[in-house]
């Protein structure tokens, strides 16, 4: 027997046995010694089916009529790429045996995998001119194996879904990230669409669209504004956000159209985009219902299973509760900018009628300065006048300090720095102080020092020094003593102001620069004061890149604070010509930012849309700032200061982070690329304008 072929050991090369055709019988003969379960078939050199078995027949679910002369592809599922059929097709006909694994699909629309060899049978010219297959089912297998991978992938997906959700406030931007995420790897296409902050707003915006097909995004916005999802209709975004019910269509079919489409143009753009399967999930945060996520895939091989319906259930879950974080922050916010705002006010109208009060009880002592009548009832007079002018002047001072924590909270106090003398600094606030002094029988004495220069606002760093000599001088026994002492390194300089009162208890010790603490023992509030001096003396020596610390033996031991500043460098640069460079893809955000610095008299601002344009422009500009968006198409922020960063144009610049992202980690990462500062969308200006200041 010549015609023997041995396909279930297939060698890598192909049986050259035959020297006659094979007939359909042969076929048969030799296939059936495979056993029951094989499926088999051979075709022709095109690929025509020119024999099937029963288990073919039985599997494929078509008849053995409709196979023969068919061509093999009408098993084709759709899961392979072209290559995976080209890379089949170069190997069999050029006379080698294939194997792999198929998906393939049944005259009923299932799928079914079979474990393939392909096997040439070469002609006397060498060249295939039949071939023939043997398949083994593997779909139980298979199936495993999907479920799995999908497992797998929704479980991916879930994880960077839930990073990017907590990364961020700005929700909205981190939806379009999530739609991003969303295109292909778990759906075709996808809109999300949400509900503005306002409660009881009952109507949806969309917020985010993305197609896999990038030319598609143009159908998907017309959908948006010629066709908006319609609160009336009983399918589609409004009848999910209304119900808090998914919809689920795996298989879109007309009557899915004609239910969903305003009209048939409506229909017509939707057919174009792709509908074959469509799953519409709530955005839901703990009571309500905040938008809609709608998913589609475009082709019937990829259907929506109840697993994706459950992955984007839990991702409306997710998304629901962040959006709902985001905006119960804002409003916590909104809430803590208006009690900013209210004691600003409050302390500005309580200030306006103090005013006068404090001219009066000035006139009213030079008055008493000038008549001297020797009645006891006018020295009564005269020391009531004196009393309620400085009553008049500590409610005049708290007030201030009021307004200044108030200005501190919103942010909006810019610092006047100059050069200046500390030592002159720290004698006016002595004599502000003297005063004081005198009432409580303290003795002041400040060692002479070098000339030592700070940059500074001298009216905020003198501030800083009156309230330490107060809270010295108050805290402190008749007969006390307090000494203000230096020392320097020659880049910074520490200013000690130490007392021998009534000390400060460990555990005190890191309250006390907290707004509104009050750390003695109750009857030392005698004296007065609203728990606000230290915390703003915090502020403002961080402001100029210092530190304030406090330490004491405890009960009685006194208390000593250090001031700690960077000495004034000599070849200062006034910070409005610095040049500072403004890289954003987002033109508008540039354009307000740069527009921003000019109005503040920055003379040297330039702007960049992208990272390979920051670059060559930084390299003429040898800019000292370059505030940079970490988010751009192409070569992103961390990409383009890891660039400049190769460069000597860039030697001295301080790179500044702008970025919708503020978690720690983000933080951590923008500093280990090289940026000095991170600030989040939307900037918080005045901070902006102390980099500047602080750092030149
Ligand atoms: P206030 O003096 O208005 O209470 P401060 O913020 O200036 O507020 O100080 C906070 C608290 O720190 C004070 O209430 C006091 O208990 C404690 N404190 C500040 N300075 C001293 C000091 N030199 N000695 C002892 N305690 C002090």
């Amino acid at each position: 027997m010549a015609k023997t072929i041995d396909t279930k050991h297939a060698k890598p090369t192909a049986a050259k046995l035959p020297t006659e055709p094979l007939s359909a019988e042969d076929y048969r003969s030799f296939f059936e010694t495979l056993g029951e379960d094989v499926i088999s078939s051979a075709t022709d050199s095109n690929g025509n089916i020119i024999y099937v078995n029963e288990k073919f027949v039985e599997i494929s679910k078509y008849s053995r009529e409709e196979l023969l002369g068919q061509n093999h592809r009408v098993l084709k599922s759709g899961a392979h790429n072209p290559e995976f059929y080209s890379n089949l097709w170069k190997t069999v006909s050029s006379g080698k045996v294939w194997r792999g694994e198929i998906k393939n699909r049944a005259k009923d629309g299932t799928f079914y995998w079979v474990d393939t060899s392909i096997a040439p049978i070469l002609g006397k010219d060498g060249k295939p001119e039949k071939y023939v297959s043997v398949r083994f089912l593997i779909t139980e297998r298979k199936q495993v194996e999907e479920e799995l991978e999908r497992r797998k992938e929704h479980a991916d997906f879930l994880a960077s879904a839930t990073a990017l959700l907590i990364s961020s406030l700005d929700y909205e931007e981190v939806l379009r990230h999530i739609a991003e995420l969303l295109v292909p790897r778990i759906a075709d296409w996808c809109v999300i669409d949400l509900t503005s902050a306002d409660q009881g707003d009952r109507s949806l915006n969309r917020v985010a669209s993305s197609h896999r097909d990038h030319s598609q995004l143009r159908l998907l916005r017309r959908l948006q504004t010629e066709f908006p999802p319609d609160p009336d209709r009983l399918l589609g975004a409004y009848q999910v956000f209304k119900t808090g019910r998914s919809e689920f269509y795996p298989d879109v079919t007309e009557d899915y159209f004609s239910r969903s489409a305003h009209n048939g143009e409506h229909q017509e753009i939707m057919k174009n985009i792709g509908i074959a399967s469509i799953v519409r999930v709530p955005v839901r945060s703990r009571d309500a219902v905040l938008g809609v996520i709608t998913l589609a895939r475009t082709s019937s091989a990829r259907r929506f299973t109840r697993d994706d319906l459950t992955l984007a259930e839990e991702l409306g879950r997710r998304s629901g509760s962040a959006i709902e974080n985001a905006r119960l922050y804002q409003r916590l916010q909104d809430a803590d900018k208006r009690k900013d705002e209210f004691i600003a006010t409050l302390a500005h109208e309580l200030r306006n009628p103090l005013a006068p009060l404090l001219l009066n009880s000035e006139l009213l002592k030079k008055d008493i300065e000038e008549i001297s009548i020797s009645d006891e009832r006018f020295a009564r007079i005269a020391e009531s006048a004196a009393s309620t002018g400085r009553q008049a002047e500590t409610m005049a001072r708290l007030l201030d300090d009021l307004l200044d924590i108030a200005r501190l909270m919103s942010g909006k106090v810019v610092l006047k720095k100059e050069v200046t003398e500390l030592q002159a600094l720290i004698e006016r606030a002595a004599q502000t102080t003297h005063p004081l002094f005198e009432s409580f029988g303290v003795a002041l004495s400040i060692a002479p020092s070098t000339a030592l220069t700070v940059y500074a606002d001298p009216l905020r760093i003198e501030q800083v020094f009156v309230n330490l000599l107060n809270n010295a001088a108050k805290y402190n026994r008749r007969g006390g003593h307090v000494d203000v002492s230096f020392r320097t390194n020659g880049e910074r300089v520490q200013v000690m102001v130490k007392d021998d009162g009534i000390g400060i208890e460990e555990a005190a010790l890191q309250r006390i620069f907290d707004i509104f603490t009050q750390a003695g023992p109750k009857n030392t509030h005698s004296f007065g004061g609203l728990g606000i001096g230290l915390a703003l003396a915090k502020n403002f020596v961080t402001l100029h890149g210092g530190t304030l610390t406090a330490s004491s033996g405890g009960s009685g031991q006194g208390s000593e604070f250090t001031v700690e500043l960077p000495l004034a460098k000599e070849d200062r640069l006034n910070p409005r010509s610095a040049t500072i460079l403004v890289v954003d893809d987002n033109a508008d955000a540039a354009h307000a930012l740069s527009e921003y610095l000019k109005r503040m008299d920055y003379t040297g601002v330039h702007v960049a849309h992208n990272g390979e344009e920051a670059v060559a422009m930084g390299k003429t500009l040898r800019p000292n700032f370059v505030l940079m968006d970490i988010r751009m198409p192409g070569m992103d922020g961390y990409a383009t200061v890891r660039e400049m960063r190769q460069h000597d144009a860039f030697r001295d610049t301080m790179f500044v982070a702008i970025t919708g992202y503020g978690q720690e980690e983000d933080r951590r990462r923008t500093q280990a690329a090289g940026f000095s500062h991170h600030f989040t969308k939307p900037v918080d200006l005045s901070g902006l304008l102390n980099v500047f200041i602080q750092t030149t």
